[in-house]
């Protein structure tokens, strides 16, 4: 489905009709200059002007935080309770803490800090796509809420038939921009802006959370790192925003997936991660061949495909778990008949426990390729399934959120 020209952000507010395409996976911003400054007690706290985010610290770095004040460690618990389950936004609110407390902390410059969602866009469906403002930061990012999902989380093991009726999808962003130049991708043409840090990975989680009062262990919800970036080229950043998401804010690592264009070291790295705190792993494939994903994926030359599938024959899966290969259909180039049997050889060869994601790719100005035909899409899904490949479709949502690294990415400001 054609996208239409880059959207300005307009003056402020919420807008009530679908602006441009919200595609997880998309991401956006101006960058204007970056003020940011990382504070003493680790990378993810920033100041902001005078103010320091609590937003970003996990339980520990909290407790020094209350350390310094001469408090006990439980108020560290209290106050992460309050930043990352109960989501409250501003430190006066944090009724937990002794009023006392929260004035100090106001006094020596400490806010809560937390990510904000500055624009809306709403789709017919329900989908909505977020410009999200950071800690400190004038530039913004995307996040994507889709209800229902978009069917990429299908064959995981993860279905819920009983509760078919609250599930939702969250895509987010790790970095402003990215460096890895897909050539479908309209991010790439940002180049790397910056990392986000961990508490702004996270961040945009929970206002998506809080926006939508989802009851995390209720509700089934998955979390996608798919955005705006390349999660493994901000490892230490994304892997921080898993463990507050899982050990602060309570969400399960087996309803996250990270996706990668398969930066081999970050593979690596992620195989030596705990289960308990490690998502799904998802590989940014969409090519039959290193001959054709050098072409599209110029970062194959340094990490051809054999070496991304050895990386992650490293990565001990669960019980039921599957390596997911996104693959984006590029009319003509990558979803030809020939490209299905390829890739059908290729990952029952890889050994791997593994299911296809197919994405039919959605044009974008200033880039050449084609989108294939619905019946081009389905054939070479059919042709996936006859050669023993699990393989699926993610269904457009909105105007076409189909949700991977490897999509289509917009600029929304000019
Ligand atoms: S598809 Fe993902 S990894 Fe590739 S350039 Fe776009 S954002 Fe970066």
């Amino acid at each position: 489905m054609p996208i239409g020209p880059p959207q300005r952000k307009p003056a402020g507010g919420e807008s009530s009709t679908l602006r441009a395409d919200p595609k997880c996976s998309i991401l956006t911003a101006a960058v204007a200059s970056d003020s940011t400054q990382a504070v003493h007690l680790d990378s993810t706290a920033f100041i902001n002007g005078s103010r320091k985010s609590l937003f970003g610290l996990d339980a520990g770095l909290l407790a020094e935080v209350m350390k310094e004040m001469g408090q006990p460690a439980w108020r560290a618990r209290q106050l992460a309770d309050a930043l990352y389950r109960q989501w409250i936004e501003e430190l006066p609110l944090v009724s937990t803490l002794p009023l006392n407390l929260r004035d100090r902390l106001a006094d020596e410059g400490w806010q809560v800090g937390r990510p904000k969602i500055a624009q809306v866009f709403r789709s017919a469906d329900g989908t909505e796509r977020y410009l999200v403002q950071g800690q400190g930061a004038t530039d913004t990012v995307e996040a994507v809420w889709m209800p229902e999902g978009d069917d990429g989380e299908a064959g995981d093991g993860s279905e819920d038939e009983n509760r078919p009726w609250r599930r939702a999808t969250i895509c987010v962003s790790s970095q402003v921009g990215c460096a890895v130049n897909c050539r479908f991708c309209l991010t790439a043409k940002l180049g790397l802006q910056r990392n986000l840090s961990a508490g702004e990975i996270a961040g945009q989680v929970i206002a998506v959370l809080a926006r939508h009062a989802v009851e995390v262990g209720r509700d089934r919800l998955n979390l996608v790192f798919m955005g705006m970036g390349e999660p493994f080229l901000n490892y230490d950043n994304f892997m921080a925003a898993v463990r507050l998401l899982v050990n602060e804010a309570g969400l399960s690592p087996r309803r996250m997936t990270v996706s990668t264009s398969g930066i081999v070291p970050g593979i690596e790295r992620f195989a030596q991660e705990p289960p308990e705190v490690r998502p799904k792993l998802a590989i940014s494939l969409n090519a039959p061949n290193n001959a054709v994903r050098s072409d599209v994926m110029p970062i194959n030359r340094k990490w051809p495909i054999e070496a991304v599938v050895d990386a992650v024959r490293g990565v001990k899966l669960r019980p039921r778990e599957r390596i997911t290969f996104e693959y984006v259909l590029l009319g003509g180039v990558t979803d030809r008949p020939e490209h299905a049997a390829e890739v059908a050889r290729l990952v029952r060869r890889s050994g791997l426990p593994a299911k296809v994601n197919l994405i039919a790719w959605n044009p974008g100005p200033g880039i050449g390729y084609a989108t294939p035909e619905p019946g081009t899409v389905e054939a070479f899904r059919q042709a996936l399934i006859a050669a023993g490949v699990p393989a699926y479709l993610r269904k457009p949502r909105g105007r076409d959120i189909y949700a991977a690294c490897g999509q289509l990415k917009r600029t929304v400001e000019g």
